[in-house]
Order: structure tokens, then C-alpha cells, then sequence
């Protein structure tokens, strides 16, 4: 639908959307502004030109591996990078480090049970650990898991287990620019069809992750993980939510979705977590803590088969790999990250950039996720072919030209087929620019505009990126690059 010009998606864009900070707007103003004060804070700096250059290239052209104190705006993720409250920062201080038993697991513990309503829960100490203490438990050599766009953790997981991830997301999804409230849907055909090929015997589970990290940050409706629930049912197959931005994911769902809008954000997530049988949690996303992350289930079965992993991976099952302090933190986080103004703020931030680059004329994904604003390649850099890295070319030179760093969402995350060895080319090409909860201002977000304006008018001078080192799995990490001659 934006596939013209730039003046001709300025002009689509006056026309279909609304200005939300319009002056008449007086209480979305406020509401959209910052819920907070700021009473401590970490001087940022822009090293040289030159020094970016050196450091870009010692990095092997992978922000990756640039260090953190030369980036000036780090939009890599917005995975542990939020700014705790003073109420978390207290709740540090409140660290039980029994090795068994602490208070603050049962803090946790009861939050978890009254947000989500799931009665047993294992801490970890990150998503991925999570992921790889239930995947253990469940995942046999030659299943298949079936999901919307499976994050790379996930998706590498199942992988490890010797299992397959089946993308069942609505093709709609695909589709950079249509304007759909729900583009983290799975598409309930597609799955019906994968449950009817291979049958419970070789589907341990589904997951649906909400909103959708690998999909643009995109919502998942509550309509649609109750159909999920409802069909799955039917067919004996357990549903696991990958959990990391449930918060968000509930917020969109009041927005957007019909009926719901009177409701208040913990029964969303409360009416979210009845559709499913457990979930992961990487709570350095929505509990914004800086590590942490469980798995939650109502069922003793499933709690029983995970826990022993739990022990074998993570520590006992009241710490999960973390300290005392870090659990209390997190179930304070909990409830800070569904809390209506918080999100309100949240949501309408992450847009502001989006709207401001769509404004002038960037391809943007639309609508703007929860949690990041996504740039596509494909327009963006048309001349790079997608075995040449368009993403990783795009942020490299984001980074020499302004200091900030934005992460790659495409053929180089996608990995290689473990069949063939060649390289999956993504559906979408994407560049991520995530903003970490509670951290930078509207003013950063500006600047930041202004450097990937920088880059669009210079990209047609833009080469792409030869592979010099490819680790064997999540190679996006720690892979290295020469420019293309
Ligand atoms: C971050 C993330 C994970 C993995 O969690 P980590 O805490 O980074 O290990 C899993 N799923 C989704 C959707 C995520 O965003």
C-alpha cells in the first residue's frame, strides 16, 4: 500500500491517521508523556568519527561487537535494558539469599498467581533458560512446533532438541505495510493442517508468542489464542505462550480488539494465560528487570517434569539461577509492567518514532510494534540481495553515522536450513530499532530519526556484506564481515 513514493505515503499517511498529539487532545497529551521523574542518570557520549570507524571495524562490521560505552543510543533490544523504579531498586535490598525457600521466590510466586493465575512456577534465569528446561523436558528427536514466527531462542531450542519449528502465522502478516490490528495471529487452517500431518504423538506443543518479536512486535488477539486453545484441545496438544511482552501484548488487545476496552489490563492477562497450559517468561522484557525469567504452569504434571531440568540447569527450584534480590525485582517488575499509564506511555513512545520516520517518507512497518519500530530492507536498500545482508549493511552504517545501534531482523538471523546448509532468506528484511522500557526520552527518539534519515539519503552509495566468520548456531551474535567489493 506504501510501496510508492515517499511524498505519496506522507499523503496516504495524512490522510488515514490520526495526529495523537494534537493540542486538542489535552488528556492523551499527558497520558502519552512520561510517567516518571528521573532521579539518577548515566552520561552518554559520541566517540569520533574516526574512533566509530575503527571500532565498526575491529567489530567486524557487527555492532554486535562493539562495545556498549561507544554507543551513544543503544536500540539493540530491549532485553534487560530497562530502567528499575525505585520500588525494585529498594526491593534489592530486600534480598532473602536462603538457598532454599527465600521470600522472595513466594513474592514471586504470588504475583505470577494473581497477575497470571498460573499456581506453579520456576524461576530461570532468562528466557532461553526457560526455554531450554521445558524444551528438554518435552521435545523429542523428530517433533515438530508448531507457532507464530518462533523467536530465534526459541526456534534454536527446539532446534538443539533435534525438533522443528513450523511457522503457522496469517499470511497478512508478511505484508510490511498492511495495517492490521492483529499481525501476530496464527492462522488456525495452517495449524489444523500441521495437527492432522503429525498428530499429538509428534507435536509436544504449540507456542504462540505475544505480541510477536520476530513478526514486527505485533500483537496476538484474544479471540485468536482462544481459537488456538479450542483446536488444540480437540487434538490433545498442550499450548505454551512465550510470554516475554504479555504485558504489552494485553495492552493492544484492549485497544484494539472489540469489547474489550473497559477492561482492565490484569484481567486481560488473566484471560490471556487461561488460553494456555504454561509459559515461558524472559522478564527482562515486560517484569523490566535486568535478568530473570520462569516458567509458569497450572497443571503439577507439567511442573513435575520441568522441575528436575530446573534443578540440572538453572539451581533449586526456588532460585532458578538468581539471586534472592533478582527474584523480588522481578515480581515488583510484574506489576509495574502491566500498569495502565506505564503502558499507555510505553506503547504510545515506541509510535512516536514510527510515526516521525513514516513522516518523512521511511519504509516502516505498520503498524509500529509494541516494542520496536522496524525498518524494511527490501525498499530501503532494493540493490542489496538478501545473501548479502541489507540489515547488518544498514546498521553498520547507522552506527558510523551517528553513534546509535539498531540489530538486524532478517536472512542473517534466519540462520541456514539445517537440510540444505543454505541460508534462509527472510520474508521480511527487517532492521529493529527496540526501545528499552523507561530509558530514553522523546528527544533521544528525535535524534535517532535524524540518523536513519541521515542513512536513507545517502543509501543508494551503500554496498552489502560477505561473510568472514559464521558460528554454526545464533550466528547473528558473533558472525564477522567484509563489504562487498
Ligand atoms: C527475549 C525473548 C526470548 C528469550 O529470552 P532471553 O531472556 O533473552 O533469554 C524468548 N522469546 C521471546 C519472544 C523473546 O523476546
Amino acid at each position: 500500500m506504501f510501496s510508492g513514493s515517499g511524498a505519496a505515503r506522507f499523503l496516504t499517511y495524512l490522510f488515514i491517521n490520526r495526529e495523537p498529539f494534537s493540542p486538542a487532545m489535552g488528556e492523551e497529551i499527558f497520558r502519552d508523556m512520561e510517567p516518571f521523574r528521573i532521579k539518577m542518570v548515566e552520561p552518554i557520549h559520541l566517540p569520533s568519527r574516526e574512533d566509530r570507524e575503527r571500532f565498526l571495524e575491529e567489530a567486524g562490521l557487527n555492532v554486535f561487537l562493539i562495545r556498549g560505552e561507544n554507543i551513544l543510543i543503544d536500540l539493540l533490544t530491549d532485553s534487560g535494558t530497562g530502567a528499575m523504579s525505585d520500588r525494585q531498586w529498594a526491593g534489592l535490598m530486600m534480598g532473602d539469599e536462603t538457598y532454599a525457600g527465600s521470600r522472595n521466590f513466594y513474592n514471586l510466586e504470588a504475583a505470577v498467581r494473581d497477575i497470571l493465575g498460573f499456581e506453579y512456577v520456576l524461576p530461570c534465569h532468562q528466557g532461553r533458560g526457560a526455554e531450554n528446561v521445558l524444551h528438554t523436558a518435552l521435545i523429542k528427536a523428530g517433533d515438530v512446533v508448531p507457532g507464530n514466527t518462533h523467536f530465534d531462542t526459541t526456534k534454536a531450542h527446539i532446534e538443539h532438541k533435534k525438533g522443528r519449528a513450523i511457522d503457522c502465522t496469517i499470511d497478512e502478516a508478511a505484508d510490511p505495510y498492511l495495517d492490521l490490528p492483529f499481525k501476530g495471529n496464527l492462522d488456525l487452517k495452517k495449524l489444523e493442517d500441521v495437527y492432522k500431518q503429525y498428530g499429538r504423538e509428534k507435536i509436544p506443543f504449540t507456542v504462540v508468542t505475544a505480541t510477536c518479536n520476530s513478526g514486527g512486535g505485533q500483537p496476538v488477539s484474544l479471540e485468536n489464542m482462544r481459537k488456538v486453545a479450542e483446536l488444540s484441545g480437540r487434538y490433545g496438544i498442550p499450548v505454551c505462550l512465550d510470554g516475554a511482552r504479555f504485558a504489552e501484548n494485553c495492552y493492544f488487545i484492549k485497544k484494539r480488539e472489540k469489547g474489550m476496552e473497559n477492561m482492565p489490563i490484569k484481567d486481560i492477562a488473566r484471560e490471556t494465560a487461561a488460553c494456555f497450559d504454561m509459559m515461558t517468561m524472559s522478564s527482562k522484557k515486560d517484569a523490566i528487570v535486568n535478568i530473570g525469567g520462569f516458567i509458569a504452569t497450572g497443571s503439577r504434571e507439567i511442573y513435575d517434569s520441568v522441575k528436575n531440568f530446573g534443578i540440572l540447569f538453572e539451581g533449586f527450584v526456588t532460585y532458578g539461577g538468581l539471586a534472592g534480590r533478582d527474584l523480588e525485582a522481578m515480581a515488583r517488575g510484574l506489576y509495574e509492567g502491566i500498569d495502565e499509564d506505564y503502558l499507555t506511555y510505553r506503547i504510545g513512545h515506541v509510535r512516536y518514532l514510527g510515526e516521525k520516520l513514516r513522516n518523512m517518507g521511511m519504509p516502516v512497518l505498520w503498524p509500529p510494534g509494541g516494542h520496536a519500530i522496524y525498518l524494511d530492507m527490501k525498499e530501503f536498500l532494493p540493490n542489496i540481495p538478501q545473501d548479502q545482508f541489507p540489515g547488518m549493511a544498514f546498521c553498520a552504517h547507522l552506527y558510523l553515522e551517528s553513534g546509535v545501534r539498531g540489530v538486524e531482523i532478517g536472512t542473517l538471523l534466519n540462520g541456514r536450513d539445517p537440510d540444505t546448509g543454505m541460508n534462509r532468506p527472510a520474508k521480511l528484511e527487517l532492521v529493529r530499532l527496540t526501545i528499552p522500557r523507561r530509558v530514553y526520552t522523546h528527544r533521544h527518539l528525535d535524534y535517532v530519526a535524524k540518523a536513519v534519515k541521515k542513512v536513507w539519503d545517502m543509501r543508494d552509495s551503500i554496498r552489502g556484506l560477505e561473510l568472514t566468520e559464521e558460528p554454526p548456531v545464533l550466528r547473528h551474535f558473533t558472525a564477522r564481515f567484509k563489504w562487498v567489493e
